[in-house]
């Protein structure tokens, strides 16, 4: 099935166009600074050369409308797109998996955006947009949460009163679900089904882990908010909750000042003081500069603490797989972390982490407790088969 996946975010809309069968990507792109001076469409083609197109994108609408004029001009009839994916990064209460988007499911995705304001108002409207435009494509509504909703009451129950939890939706909710199924099902498939408990870890500029038995989620990092759980490019993770308030009290900052510090200017960018981004960390401190050895250290160090909470939530684990930009890409950050977890028995092989590819491969050695992987995401072919499911039946 041809498939448009889309992620939209308030000034910003990725796409890709994706046959399912041969999971080839006829194009891809990203319009950038929708409603902003300045917007333009990075996209490519099978693979070819990327292109920049500095076009006036005032709105999302228009933005769509150029996602198919591009298309057509690049010799794909878009006629022939059967199915639209729409990623939706939260789904809340409603979406304990993929669904078909109606007036009613569409409604839930505006009724749950408090939770995620910055993404899930401009989703929406993307996808009131597509079935405005295009009626005779069904829309399908693939949430980020959907995959950590059945989690144990007692890994996503929040110890706050019951009456404030309930009346305000507060609870564990994760991110990353699409891509920690996506990595379950390639690990599982690629080990001919000999994998148990995974622990699934998405190591990108956002970063999160998910225990995973037998394809079902049992714990991840993250909570109600992207914001838990490990340190990421400028996100903080895991801090005392009284610190908002003493930086309230204390500090003179506003509430949307500690927001903005703590999702925005801090993690490795803070730690670093030099970039969010692992690769100029792991130069500095190749250089010397002790900030940016100390934010590699934290990185191990907490993503290893995190890891094997995971594998307590599922009393064990037999595979840990890497994935995203960091995890796919640093051999050094995989070392550093797996260098941690060696009292539990996971060893690497050093030369074998020091391969690049885009397949999935082991990296421990043949005498490791853990196996160890290296499992690249593909989120877009996750949610293309979730609309292939949906639409089919
Ligand atoms: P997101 O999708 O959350 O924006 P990605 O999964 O693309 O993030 O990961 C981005 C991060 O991955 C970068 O900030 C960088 O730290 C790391 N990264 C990407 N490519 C490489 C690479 N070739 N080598 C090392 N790190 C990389």
């Amino acid at each position: 099935m041809n498939v448009l996946v889309i992620n939209a975010g308030s000034s910003s809309l990725k796409y890709q166009l994706l046959d399912t069968k041969t999971r080839e990507v006829y194009a891809k792109g990203n319009c950038e600074r929708i409603g902003i001076d300045g917007s333009f469409v990075g996209h490519e083609e099978r693979g070819g050369e990327k292109k920049k197109l500095e076009v006036a994108l005032p709105d999302h609408k228009t933005a769509v409308k150029y996602v198919f004029q591009i298309l057509d001009e690049a010799g794909f009839d878009t006629a022939k797109i059967e199915g639209i994916g729409h990623r939706v990064v939260q789904g809340g209460w409603y979406f304990p998996e993929s669904k078909v988007v109606t007036d009613e499911t569409l409604g839930w995705v505006r009724e749950v955006a408090p939770l995620a304001p910055l993404h899930n108002y401009a989703e929406a409207d993307v996808i009131q947009i597509c079935r405005e435009m295009f009626p005779s494509i069904g829309n399908v509504i693939v949430a980020d949460t959907s995959f950590h909703y059945n989690i144990p009451e007692k890994a996503w129950r929040y110890a706050l009163p019951r009456d404030v939890v309930d009346k305000l939706h507060i609870r564990k909710y994760g991110a990353h679900g699409t891509s920690h199924r996506y990595i379950w099902r390639t690990t599982s498939q690629f080990l001919n089904g000999d994998v148990h408990k995974l622990v699934s870890c998405h190591l990108g500029s956002g970063a999160s882990l998910a225990a995973i038995q037998d394809g079902h989620d049992m714990d991840t990092t993250m909570g109600l908010t992207p914001l838990d759980g490990l340190i990421m490019g400028t996100r903080c993770g895991t801090i005392d909750p009284a610190t908002v308030c003493y930086l309230v009290r204390e500090g003179g900052y506003t509430i949307d000042e500690v927001d903005t510090m703590m999702n925005k200017q801090s993690g490795l960018l803070a730690l670093s003081g030099v970039s969010s981004d692992s690769r100029d960390i792991e130069a500095g401190a190749e250089k010397g500069d002790k900030n940016c050895q100390m934010a590699l250290d934290m990185f191990y160090y907490r993503t290893s603490q995190l890891i094997a909470e995971m594998a307590q939530s599922m009393h064990g684990f037999d595979t840990m797989a890497f994935s995203a930009g960091i995890g796919e890409n640093s051999a050094e950050m995989r070392l550093g972390v797996a260098k941690e977890l060696e009292w539990l028995g996971v060893k690497i092989d050093e030369k074998a982490n020091e391969v690049r590819s885009d397949e999935p491969r082991v990296i421990s050695t043949p005498d490791s407790k853990v196996k160890v992987l290296v499992v690249p995401t593909n989120e877009e072919y996750m949610i293309a088969l979730d609309v292939e499911e949906l639409l089919s039946k």
